[in-house]
Formats: structure tokens, C-alpha cells, sequence
């Protein structure tokens, strides 16, 4: 049985969410120790719980430790089974990192799924749906196969109830592919949500995004949700280019003005500009495991996150495949998967 310390490196619920996707993508058991032991508070979450949960179901799996704040977990799996599931959090956590956690296996499963997954769909510190969406899914899709996502209902901290369902067309291959530029920048937006809430913080942020990216109003995009359990607000600066599209995202908060908010996300996208690479920090963590077990590929994005490198040290530990990084410059490196 395979061991992973839950602490190594960037020791957070990453580590515990890669170990169990490939699990069930390569059929090898787990035991994993100190879960989230580089947290303040260690352990199992209710998302991480609900993504074990979701992974054991699918997988058919055996499982021991899956209880909130257990700091271990064996996890037994057998076939993996496509069909329809439907998987709830009971929080605000995140639901979209529940489908980061099986995704891997029901890409390769040997029917099509769908999902309901319900919870948080705009958490920070988690893929935001659009996120998932607009950047993730569609180089996924370049892979062969075709997952689609439709949002039934937004969930935001700490009301939840946010809803959305997946369709995936599983491959028996996926396609790795090279994604070493950006192209031409050909679409610039703003988006400011706002839920429950004065739709005065939606202008002052789009205003503030304006200004200080030199963005007319037409870029600029408002948007009243009425159909949340409680009340929400997050903006997303999105870039779209000829091979991708990037987005950066940053929440309200009680307390945070509306400008400083905005300013979050600014930052992101002027430093991603900056750069001059196609692949932000987040889609290049995410991007891992699906290249690696395409067994070939190659992407450039920012220097290495420790969230990346101990991605990159787990994943090798489920596959044989290499994985070499090469720094281009101060704000650049080349991820080849081969
Ligand atoms: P914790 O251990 O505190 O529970 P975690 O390990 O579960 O945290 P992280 O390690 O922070 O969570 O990983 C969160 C995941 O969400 C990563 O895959 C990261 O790429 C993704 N993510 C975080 N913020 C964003 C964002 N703004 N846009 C897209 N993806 C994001």
C-alpha cells in the first residue's frame, strides 16, 4: 500500500484530493498520514469529507478514517463506475473542488456520468465555477473529451445551497496537447456579482476595475443574482486570448471595501499580463494531473507555487511519468510532461 504524509511540502487538502483521484484513475491503495498537517487546524474538513465520500461512491472503495478532523485515511479502491451521482456538502464548502477530486476517474471511465454537486460554487480559496468553466473545462475538452457544466444556482460562503450539474463523455485516452502561448488578447471583461446585496458595490467595483485597467464600458458586466440562499459578491476580471481564457477572482467581504476588492483582482491580472505566460497559477496546478495522465504535453506559466511542486511530487508518486520544469525567466517556467 501506497503511504503519503499529508504534510509534505505544501501539506494542505490538495495533497489528500490528488492522492485520491489517482487512486481511482490507477487502482492503487492508500494510506495517507497527517492530513492537512501544514494547516492551522488539521484534518479532514466537510468538503474534504464530501470529496472522500464522492471518491469512495464512485470507486466503490474501501475505505477507513473518512470522519471529520481524522488526520488518516485508507483508501481500498475497486472499478470505477460511471452513472449518475449526486453529491452534497451540507456547507458553504467548496463543490467544485469535489469535481476536482473525481474528475480524473470519470474522464477515463468506461461510460458517461452525471453529476449534481451541491454546496459552495463561488469559494475563495477554490476554483469559482466560471473558473471551472471558461478556463479549466475548455483545455480539458482538448483532451477528446466533453465535459459540460450548467449552474442551476449560485452557493457563497457561509449560506452554501449553490447548485450545478456535469455531463462527461469519457475517453479511453486522454490527449495531452502544448499550450506555450497566449495568442492575441481578444476579449476583456469585468463581471461584478452581487447577490442579496447593495448593487452599489457591483458599480464601484466595475468603476475601480476600469480605471485602473483603462477598460471602457463595455467590458464592464453587472450581475444581480436573485436566486442564492444568502447573500454573495465576487468579481472576475477575465481575459480571453486566441488558445485560452484566464480568470482572476476576488471576493467581498464584510468589512473590505468595494474597491480594495476589486483591487485583488487587478493585481492578479496585471501581474498574469505582466508575465507574458498563457497559464496563470491555478490552471497550472489544475492541469497536472489530466496532462500527467495523458503522459505527454507541455504548458508555460508562472515560477513554481509550492501548491504546484508538491502536486508534481504526489502525482509521481500514483504514475510513471516525468515531469520536468524549466525556468525561462524570473516569472516563467515550462512544465513538459513526457
Ligand atoms: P485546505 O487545506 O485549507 O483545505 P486545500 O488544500 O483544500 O486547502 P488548496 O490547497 O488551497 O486547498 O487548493 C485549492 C484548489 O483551488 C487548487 O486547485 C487551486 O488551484 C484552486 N483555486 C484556488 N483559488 C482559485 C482561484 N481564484 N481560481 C481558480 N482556482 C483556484
Amino acid at each position: 500500500m501506497l503511504i503519503i504524509d499529508g504534510s509534505f511540502g505544501e501539506g494542505g487538502g490538495q495533497i489528500l484530493r490528488t492522492s485520491l483521484g489517482l487512486s481511482l484513475v490507477t487502482g492503487t491503495a492508500f494510506r495517507i498520514e497527517k492530513i492537512r498537517g501544514g494547516r492551522k487546524s488539521p484534518g479532514i474538513l466537510r468538503q474534504h469529507l464530501t470529496a472522500i465520500n464522492a471518491a469512495a461512491k464512485i470507486g466503490q472503495a474501501e475505505v477507513v478514517g473518512a470522519s471529520l478532523n481524522s488526520q488518516q485515511l485508507t483508501f481500498i479502491p475497486k472499478k470505477v463506475l460511471a452513472g449518475d451521482y449526486s453529491f452534497a456538502i451540507g456547507t458553504a464548502g467548496s463543490a467544485t473542488l469535489v469535481l476536482q477530486t473525481i474528475l480524473p476517474a470519470l474522464l477515463l471511465a468506461d461510460g458517461p456520468t452525471n453529476l449534481i454537486l451541491e454546496g459552495g460554487t463561488h469559494n475563495p480559496a477554490a476554483p469559482p465555477f466560471d473558473f471551472l468553466e471558461k478556463t479549466f473545462l475548455k483545455q480539458i475538452n482538448r483532451m477528446g473529451v466533453n465535459v459540460t457544466l450548467e449552474l442551476v444556482r449560485p452557493g457563497f460562503y457561509p449560506a452554501g445551497g449553490g447548485q450545478f450539474k456535469v455531463n462527461i463523455k469519457p475517453v479511453k485516452k486522454l490527449l495531452g496537447f502544448e499550450l506555450t502561448s497566449r495568442g492575441e488578447i481578444i476579449s476583456r471583461r469585468a463581471r461584478a456579482l452581487v447577490a442579496s446585496l447593495p448593487t452599489e458595490i457591483a458599480d464601484r467595483e466595475l468603476s475601480f476595475i476600469a480605471q485602473r485597467m483603462s477598460w471602457d464600458k463595455s467590458c464592464l458586466h453587472k450581475e444581480i443574482i436573485n436566486n442564492s440562499r444568502g447573500p454573495g459578491n465576487v468579481v472576475f476580471i477575465e481575459l480571453e486570448s486566441e488558445n485560452l481564457t484566464e480568470i482572476f477572482t476576488a471576493f467581498g467581504e464584510r468589512g473590505v471595501r468595494a474597491e480594495a476588492v476589486a483591487d485583488e483582482a487587478v493585481k492578479e491580472a496585471r501581474h498574469y499580463l505582466a508575465a507574458g505566460v498563457p497559464v496563470g497559477e491555478y490552471l497550472a496546478d489544475q492541469l497536472l494531473i489530466p496532462f500527467a495522465l495523458a503522459g505527454s504535453g507541455v504548458f508555460t506559466t508562472f515560477g513554481l507555487s509550492l501548491h504546484t511542486t508538491t502536486n508534481i511530487e504526489i502525482i509521481k508518486k500514483f504514475l510513471k511519468v516525468n515531469i520536468n520544469t524549466k525556468q525561462l525567466g524570473k516569472l516563467s517556467t515550462t512544465i513538459e510532461i513526457a
